[in-house]
């Protein structure tokens, strides 16, 4: 055996699970794509690219070292900081000795007989572990979109997440964005800054709530570093990790004025708490839903001047809150500079993509760039990229036809000693603190099995189909499952995923960590351990 445990992937998981493995004493090898470490701080350098979530609550919070010598300059930090943050990281604990760069796995394939994973890289090299530990990303595997003659266009075009590491400049250039998520409202707002002009092609808009970024001066960062405690524990007790949790009460029993009330002060206030703050209801309720959404609309309204232009950009085809909500800075207000301008491409769809520019069913456009804001293969995108096969050689993607079965968002039955992390029906919510768990978790399996000799671990049959079933009721009644977007595995720009899964876990963070530690304290009699 080369080594005790292969981990796929050095972003924030897999950094994390090579210093804990390499603590309990085992030989690890951790096999990356890129060239550095930061996973998707790596990969999305695109221009505005930071976090939705509040810098400090997103950071880790094992180190009281780190916690100590790191100052996040902004509330919302942007991606070169991230990544600066996650490269002191892997100095600090020299990581970088046990990663192997430039290495994107291509298969990794279950041996029984020797109860360990071969794994190959794309170069042909093979590798062989006991443990495979795959942290690969849930939003890790980029879509380009359908639309043909995307390779003709002779100017530069790049997806966001594949972004070239020399600084680019859009001054004067006449600039396309195909995308509005969150990625491409962050790219939006970044480019009309200085492009000559930009034209912004949209399918499906979001509803999108202002971020309220500032920055982070040395006296303030005192006073975050004397709250980190309080910080990391309101993650802990919060439904998704973050800083922010619903309002007790429901819109639908509360006045108009409490209602407005309450609105007001979130869109006034920092990050998700639009989204992750508001009323216990508006994700359920119809009604409450709508309400919520109308005022969504009516701030549109008040912030783009041309109406036309501001009922374009207002969803119709879902409520606020059902897809990711992206947060902004004055992207509503970009639309009311002369150098931008909307194309909707439901009312005139691209037909193809030309040399020159992008051909519509209405007009042809002539750009110097072309950005794609097209997103990822989410959740399950980055397992299908490998050709896993467990036990009897069964290849994980056929075992997930229909959608992912697992046991406690871990393990799957059939992929003996294959452990993922943030993989599909996992907490996620505010991610750094799901992923400091599920690593804790792991860890502790890992010692469970070396302190008892274990050298097989595997997910039961009625384990997967317990938790499994859990995660689908879980997930009954949400408006957001009753919506297509990449959290119910829609995603246009990929054949056959185009029918609703459950991939992700919805209850409440603390809820999944009750259920992962009553497994551990009952000595994971729920697996199969031999
Ligand atoms: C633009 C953007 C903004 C985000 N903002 C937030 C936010 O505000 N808050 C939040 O909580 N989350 C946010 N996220 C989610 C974010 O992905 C997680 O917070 C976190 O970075 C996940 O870390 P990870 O290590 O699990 O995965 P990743 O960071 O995705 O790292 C996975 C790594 O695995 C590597 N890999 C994948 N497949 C292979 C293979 N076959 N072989 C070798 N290597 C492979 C990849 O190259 C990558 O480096 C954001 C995501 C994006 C894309």
């Amino acid at each position: 055996m080369d080594y005790d445990a292969i981990i796929i992937g050095a972003g924030i998981s897999g950094l994390y699970q090579l210093l804990r493995l390499r603590e309990l004493g085992l030989r690890v090898r951790v096999l990356e794509a890129g060239t550095g470490v930061g996973g998707t701080w790596y990969w999305n350098r695109y221009p505005g690219a930071r976090f939705d979530s509040e810098s400090y609550s997103y950071g880790y919070s094992f180190s009281q070292e780190i916690l100590d010598e790191w100052h996040w300059t902004e509330h919302f930090s942007p991606q070169p900081e991230t990544l600066k943050y996650l490269n002191y990281v892997a100095d600090k604990f020299d990581l970088r000795r046990d990663i192997q760069f430039k290495s994107r796995v291509a298969a990794a394939h279950y041996k029984d007989a020797t109860r360990s994973w071969e794994v190959t890289l794309e170069n042909g090299e093979r590798l062989r572990a006991r443990w495979l530990i795959t942290a690969i990303g849930l939003l890790s595997a980029p879509t380009m979109p359908q639309i043909p003659g995307v390779e003709s266009f002779k100017g530069q075009s790049c997806h966001t997440a594949r972004w070239p590491h020399e600084p680019v400049n859009f001054a004067g250039k006449r600039v396309a964005v195909v995308g509005t998520g969150a990625t491409g409202v962050q790219t939006i707002q970044e480019v009309a800054k200085t492009a000559g002009s930009l034209t912004v092609f949209q399918r499906t808009p979001n509803w999108c709530a202002p971020l309220h970024n500032a920055r982070i001066g040395e006296d303030e960062m005192r006073e975050i570093r004397t709250r980190y405690p309080e910080i990391f524990q309101r993650c802990l007790e919060t439904f998704a990790c973050f800083l922010h949790t619903p309002d007790p009460r429901k819109a639908v029993k509360v006045t108009e004025a409490e209602r407005e009330a309450l609105w007001e002060k979130l869109y006034a206030n920092r990050g998700f708490g639009m989204w992750q703050g508001n009323f216990r209801d508006i994700l359920v309720d119809r009604k409450a839903n709508a309400l919520v959404s109308d005022f969504m609309a009516r701030k549109i309204r008040q912030r783009v001047k041309d109406p036309r232009v501001a009922e374009k950009l207002i969803p119709k085809n879902h409520g606020f809150g059902t897809r990711r909500v992206p947060l902004e800075t004055k992207y509503y207000e970009v639309y009311n500079q002369p150098n931008v301008s909307l194309v909707d491409i439901k009312e005139t769809p691209i037909e193809r993509i030309t040399p020159t520019g992008v051909k519509t069913s209405a007009a042809e456009h002539a750009f110097d760039m072309i950005i794609y804001a097209t997103g990822f293969d989410a959740i399950t995108g980055a397992f299908d990229q490998i050709d896993i096969r467990g036990a009897g050689g069964l290849g994980l993607k056929d075992k997930w036809q229909g959608g992912p079965k697992t046991y406690l968002g871990v393990l799957v039955e059939d992929f003996p000693n294959m452990l993922m992390l943030m993989g599909p029906h996992t907490a996620l919510g505010n991610i750094p603190r799901s992923i400091e768990y599920s690593v804790e978790w792991v860890t502790g399996l890992i010692r469970h099995a070396r302190d008892h000799g274990l050298t097989r671990i595997e997910a039961t049959a009625a384990g997967v189909a317990d938790w499994t079933d859990h995660v689908k009721a879980l997930g009954e009644g949400l408006l957001s499952n009753e919506i297509d977007s990449w959290m119910t595995g829609i995603n246009r720009n990929i054949e056959g995923k185009d029918t609703r899964i459950v991939a992700r876990y919805s209850g409440s963070a603390p809820a999944y960590r009750a259920r992962c530690d009553a497994v551990a304290a009952g000595g994971y009699s729920d697996l199969a351990l031999s």
